[in-house]
């Protein structure tokens, strides 16, 4: 069975829009994994500490069969293989995958929790998703929209295509 899973992308160093668009390149090449539409980048503050660059930030969307923990293996692979690097909590990440939502699934287990725990509160999460379905909803049938018309302004900006490879 395939299952719709929408996967949130960030990143803060070393040029964080070619490290997203690398990141596409590798899920679009998952096994049992089609890749369906990739969102615009955007760029905006980051949240935490204020002295480090802007995050970009997308989002792109999968049809999967791979299984939710299965899924996140390969996506901690990517981080890996990408250099990942952690200096802090909160802090300079070179990119950072994130299962937002997998099908109509609820799931909470000490790897996963999905809908990710944040999204509601993340407009450079939110905005992403929209622009991929602008009908999507949560598990239990809030829209996105909804969302994230409530969700505090992180003064996001979208990158111009040019911006990103
Ligand atoms: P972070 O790098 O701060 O996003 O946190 C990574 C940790 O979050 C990993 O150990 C994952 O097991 C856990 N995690 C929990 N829910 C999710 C999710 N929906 N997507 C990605 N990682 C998750």
């Amino acid at each position: 069975m395939m299952t719709d899973a929408f996967i949130g992308l960030g990143s803060n160093l070393k040029e964080p829009a070619a490290q997203l668009a690398r990141a596409v390149s590798a899920l679009a090449t998952l096994p049992e994994t089609v890749l369906v539409a990739q969102s615009p980048f955007y760029a905006s503050r980051p949240v935490g500490p204020q002295d480090q660059p802007d995050f970009v930030n997308g989002a792109v969307w999968l049809r999967t069969s791979l299984r939710p923990h299965r899924l996140l293996d390969e996506l901690q692979r990517i981080e890996q293989k990408h250099g990942r690097e952690r200096l802090r909590h909160w802090g300079p990440r070179t990119l950072d995958l994130d299962v937002l939502l997998f099908g109509t699934q609820v799931l909470d287990d000490e790897r996963l929790t999905v809908p990710h725990r944040e999204l509601a509160n993340r407009d450079f999460a939110l905005q992403p998703l929209l622009d991929l379905k602008a009908d999507l909803a949560l598990p239990d049938g809030t829209p996105i929209a909804e969302l994230r018309n409530q969700c505090p302004d992180n003064g996001l900006r979208k990158l111009p295509p040019a911006d990103y490879p």
